[in-house]
């Protein structure tokens, strides 16, 4: 049976490693991360039914306990190339690794909120992204930027996404659904706060995403805003003003806030730009390319290259799991 490396030990990577495995590949998988599922150990409950993100991980981490698969941790892929019929993997160490096949699980990294510098992350105490907040709803501990309850929270839609400036001009189809997700929770944690999500438009696209949407207004009482802030600014207390336009109303807008969430977008990761570069598959935005959006979407253009996950483009983790699923049968079907 052949070989095969996978790049990210993410839901994509571990999900593809463990089908592989028990199919009798032998299999290693490599992450730069200390531990794997980085990406969902940083959160706290998951869209579309609140699971604990940490059961999850569990869950899936153990996956990665089989005798066929060779975990490489705290492990950079820096380059890739071929080696006859197979791949030759360089590390960060200068340490080489063989294989027949390769697969890129790479994943998404944030936007990086630094890059709006008009809305003030990284000046303001209380403007975090909602990763941040992620991380506060995780630790129970949602506070303002003097270490009290909030009174108000406003999430911003769209940072980093559809936007010109920021040269990202696709939607990162989740953080309509994650600000919907962080607010009920807010509000379950804090009853007494007010939550507020100003949108552009929302996508709820998903299964139980549009019955969420609904749920947060008629049982928890968020508000939503149609309109884009253009700019936030301290105040003297270190809460946050806001300026903006209700795009329904028509009308310029001021308000103060205690916490504003930038609901940042997600990006393809370093690895993911390097590595689809170098292997010449690198397509729109710095994801990796797929040969065929229907019917060949875990192919590259590299024979024995594959791809899954949210190195090609954002998707939710169940999406991501099905995808890794249909590249291991793909894998498996071509091996
Ligand atoms: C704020 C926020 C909230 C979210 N909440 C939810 C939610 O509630 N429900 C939901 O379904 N989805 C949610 N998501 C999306 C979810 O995080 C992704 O669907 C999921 O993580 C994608 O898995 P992946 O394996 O494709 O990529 P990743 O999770 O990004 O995994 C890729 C892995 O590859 C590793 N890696 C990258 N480059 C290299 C390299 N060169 N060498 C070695 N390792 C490398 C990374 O360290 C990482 O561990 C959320 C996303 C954000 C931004
Ligand atoms: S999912 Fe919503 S917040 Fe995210 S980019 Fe698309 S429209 Fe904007």
């Amino acid at each position: 049976m052949k070989s095969i490396s996978i790049i990210g030990a993410g839901p994509a990577g571990i999900e593809a490693a463990a089908i592989l495995a028990a199919h009798g590949m032998s299999v290693s998988i490599f992450e730069k991360s200390e531990s794997p599922l980085s990406n969902i150990t940083d959160k706290a409950f998951l869209f579309p039914n609140f699971a604990d993100a940490n059961d999850l991980a569990h869950k899936l981490a153990e996956k990665l306990k089989s005798p066929s698969i060779t975990q490489h941790l705290s492990t950079e892929i820096v380059s890739l190339s071929r080696n006859g019929k197979g791949w030759t993997l360089k590390d960060n160490k200068g340490q080489s690794y063989s294989s027949d096949l390769l697969l890129l699980a790479t994943g998404y990294t944030p936007f990086d909120a630094h890059r709006k510098e008009e809305l003030g992350y990284d000046i303001y105490k209380g403007v975090v992204t909602s990763l941040d907040m992620e991380r506060m709803i995780r630790d129970k501990a949602i506070l303002n930027s003097i270490g009290e309850k909030p009174r108000r929270v406003v999430f911003l839609q769209c940072v980093g996404s559809r936007d010109e400036k920021s040269g990202n001009h696709y939607c990162s189809k989740l953080c309509c659904v994650t600000a919907v997700k962080q607010a009920i929770e807010l509000k379950k944690q804090l009853p007494d706060t007010e939550a507020y999500i100003f949108y552009m438009d929302l996508r709820m696209w998903g299964q139980h995403f549009e019955e969420l949407y609904r749920e947060s207004q008629q049982d928890y009482g968020v508000r939503f805003v149609r309109g884009r802030i253009s700019e936030a600014s301290g105040t003297f207390d270190g809460r946050v003003q806001i300026k903006a336009e209700d795009t329904l109303m028509g009308l310029p807008l001021k308000m103060t806030t205690d916490l504003l969430v930038l609901m940042v977008g997600m990006e393809a990761s370093v690895g993911t730009r390097c590595l689809a570069k170098e292997a010449g598959i690198c397509g729109e935005y710095g994801f990796a390319q797929s040969i065929d959006p229907h019917m060949d979407d875990n192919l590259s253009a590299q024979e024995g290259l594959f791809l899954c996950g949210t190195c090609k483009r954002p998707m939710t983790i169940a999406d991501t799991i099905a995808d890794a699923r249909s590249a291991a049968t793909t894998i498996l079907s071509l091996a």
